[in-house]
């Protein structure tokens, strides 16, 4: 019953973070049962958005200039950067109105038997920024999770070598086992005022 052609959209929803299979189906017919304008207008959308959007110079936020708006805002200090692992940690942490630095996005976490390039090309960034710019602390944001603990050691060695800049970390006022993205701006506002 499925043409190829569905089949192909259908796998490629399914390849979304957290759809599966019968998601994925799903969304297939509910798209086809949308409004022609509707449809069309998505279909521009995505297309600006493919074709303008590219990674902030600084932080790896997806923008569609040079520099996103916070690296690109004079107020935001450049002596203090976050490492997250997502964009999404940049969002909840934005929305707690509480940071005043810079972040720096790693695009996900070192996870064991995988080849972790993307990741492993942005702690070469990061390294190289420690290197070169006057950054004085680094904040490390990772989600108090066991699969961010080979991400953590990653920086805590870098902590080892820079000894110059000040490496902390958020206070646990995320709840074990949470994420930045999951946490409220309550809790977020103290896991960074309570840093160590
Ligand atoms: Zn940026």
């Amino acid at each position: 019953m499925l043409i190829p052609l569905f089949k192909k959209i259908i796998n490629f929803f399914n390849s979304f973070p957290e759809i599966g299979p019968r998601q994925a189906i799903r969304l297939f017919f509910w798209i086809l049962k949308q409004p022609e304008e509707k449809k069309k207008e998505f279909l521009e959308n995505l297309k600006v958005l493919i074709e303008t959007t590219r990674f902030c110079k600084f932080c790896f936020f997806p923008t569609t200039e040079e520099y996103c708006s916070i690296c690109s805002n004079p107020k935001r200090l450049e002596e203090i950067i976050m490492v997250v692992a997502r964009e999404t940690d940049v969002l909840s942490m934005e929305t707690a109105k509480i940071f005043k630095g810079r972040y720096f996005i790693l695009g996900g976490l070192i996870l064991p038997f995988s080849e972790n390039k993307l990741i492993k090309e942005r702690l070469k960034i990061l390294e190289e920024r420690l290197e070169k710019s006057n950054i004085k602390e680094v904040i490390i944001g990772l989600p108090y999770i066991r699969e961010a603990e080979p991400t953590l050691r990653y920086l805590e060695n870098l902590s080892k070598k820079y000894v110059k800049i000040k490496f902390t970390k958020l206070a646990k006022g995320i709840p074990a086992g949470g994420e930045i993205e999951f946490s409220d701006p309550e809790t977020l506002k103290e896991a960074l005022e309570k840093r160590y």
